[in-house]
C-alpha cells in the first residue's frame, strides 16, 4: 500500500517561486524511501507537503488512504499520523528543557500524564538522551539537537516519519547512530521517508530513490538501478 503519495504536485510560493512542478512521488508502507537532490531541488517543499503544512497550489497529496482535505480536524489527525523532523533542529526545539520538548507532541494529543511519562523516557532513551531531561535543548551540540527532534517526534509514535537531511551536519559516528536508529524503527513497521544530499549512504539503505532537480523529479527506481549510470 501507498502509505504517502502525490499527484501531479505542483506548487509555487507566495513570492512567485515555483518550487515544484507535477511531482509524482510515493512511499509504500514499511519502506525506507529516499529524496537525493542538491540544495534548492524542493526537497524541504515537497515534505512540507506530506503533512499538510503547505497545500499544493495545483495536483493532491494523499496519506494512509486518505486525500489530505486541509480542514483543522484533519490536519490534526494526519499530523500525528505523519511527523516531521526538519533539517535545522532550532526550527523545532523551543521547550525550555529537553523534557518539555519531547513531552509537547504527546501532551497535545491530549494523552494522560502517566502516557506522557512514559513516551517521553520511551523516546529519550531510543536515541540515546536519557539524562538530558532537565538540559536546555540550546545548550546542546547540533547531533544532541537533533536526537531530541526526532525524539520528540518518535513520542507521538507516528506511522511515517518524514526526516528533512537527518545526518547533515553531523560526524560520521552521529550519522551512523541516526541511521541505524532510523533502520531499527523501520524494523519494526514504521515507515521512513528522508532526504539527502549524500549519494554515497542511499543506496545502502533506501528501498526505493527519487531523485528531484529544480523541482521535477528526473529520476526514480531502486538504488542499483538509479546509480548504475551516475
Ligand atoms: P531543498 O529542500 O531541496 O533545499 P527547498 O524546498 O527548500 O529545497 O526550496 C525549493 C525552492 O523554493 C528554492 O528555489 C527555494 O529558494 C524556494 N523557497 C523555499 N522556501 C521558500 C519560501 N518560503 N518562499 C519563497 N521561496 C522559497
Ligand atoms: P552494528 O553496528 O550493531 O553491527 P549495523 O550498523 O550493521 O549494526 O546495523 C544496525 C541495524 O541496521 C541492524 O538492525 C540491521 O538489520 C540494520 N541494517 C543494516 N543494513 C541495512 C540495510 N541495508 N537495510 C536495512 N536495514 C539494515
Amino acid at each position: 500500500m501507498k502509505i504517502i503519495e502525490t499527484n501531479d504536485l505542483t506548487y509555487e510560493y507566495p513570492d512567485g517561486t515555483k518550487a515544484l512542478e507535477k511531482v509524482n512521488f510515493n512511499a509504500e508502507e514499511g519502506k525506507i524511501v529516499a529524496l537525493l537532490g542538491p540544495n534548492g531541488a524542493g526537497k524541504s517543499t515537497l515534505f512540507l507537503h506530506f503533512n499538510g503544512i503547505l497545500r499544493p497550489t495545483h495536483g493532491s497529496v494523499h496519506v494512509d488512504g486518505e486525500t489530505v482535505s486541509y480542514d483543522k480536524k484533519e490536519l490534526l489527525k494526519i499530523r500525528q499520523k505523519v511527523g516531521i523532523v526538519f533539517q535545522n533542529p532550532d526550527d523545532q526545539l523551543f521547550a525550555p528543557t529537553v523534557l518539555e520538548d519531547v513531552a509537547f507532541g504527546p501532551m497535545n494529543m491530549g494523552l494522560s500524564n502517566e502516557e506522557v511519562d512514559e513516551r517521553v523516557k520511551d523516546a529519550l532513551l531510543r536515541v540515546g538522551m536519557e539524562g538530558y531531561e532537565k538540559k536546555a535543548p540550546h545548550h546542546l551540540s547540533g547531533g544532541q539537537k537533533k536526537r531530541v527532534a526526532i525524539a520528540g517526534i518518535l513520542a507521538m509514535k507516528p506511522k511515517i516519519m518524514v526526516l528533512d537531511e537527518p545526518t547533515s551536519g553531523l560526524d560520521p559516528r552521529g550519522a551512523s547512530q541516526i541511521l541505524k536508529l532510523l533502520y531499527q524503527l523501520n524494523s519494526e513497521g514504521m515507515t521512513i521517508v528522508i532526504s539527502t544530499h549524500d549519494v554515497d549512504l542511499v543506496p545502502i539503505y533506501a528501498s526505493k530513490v527519487y531523485i528531484i532537480s529544480q523541482g521535477k523529479i528526473i529520476k526514480e527506481g531502486n538504488p542499483q538501478d538509479v546509480f548504475e549510470d551516475v
